[in-house]
């Protein structure tokens, strides 16, 4: 289960926030010490899919009835090549974080892509406690 609560918020970054150093920031509700999260493009995040074997589909699926993520449309012509969770037409990526304090874990929601031709995005959907 993942906790209600947003940590870090919803935004869109151009690569060059994380090229120049730039990382998310926020802080864990119940020891409060802070949550770091940099991304190295292109390195940053494991896909989705992969989550099943790290923790259950049970997660996924409730990325999935949350609008965190979306399953891609196979039909679609914009979403060629993905993989089967997106977006808005990029890979659905994750990271879990440990606090450093405490037991707590926290799932990042992420992903990056070139859209169009000088496009770059990151699309950072939050961090979310994982409640066991
Ligand atoms: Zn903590």
């Amino acid at each position: 289960m993942l906790s209600n609560t947003n940590l870090a918020g919803y935004a869109t970054f151009s690569f060059d926030y994380f090229l120049n150093g730039g990382f998310i920031a926020c802080t864990c509700p119940d020891c409060k010490s802070e949550i770091n999260l940099p991304i190295q493009i292109y390195h940053s995040g494991t896909l989705l899919e992969k989550l099943a074997d790290q923790y259950s589909m049970h997660l996924i699926d409730e990325l999935v009835e949350r609008n965190i993520v979306h399953l891609k449309d196979e039909d679609s012509r914009v979403h060629y090549g993905l993989e089967k969770y997106i977006l808005w037409n990029m890979d659905a990526r994750y990271e879990v974080i440990p606090c450093k304090a405490c037991s707590n874990e926290f799932l990042a929601v992420f992903g990056m892509a070139e859209l169009q031709p000088g496009r770059e995005e990151v699309q950072f959907k939050g961090i979310w406690k994982l409640n066991s």
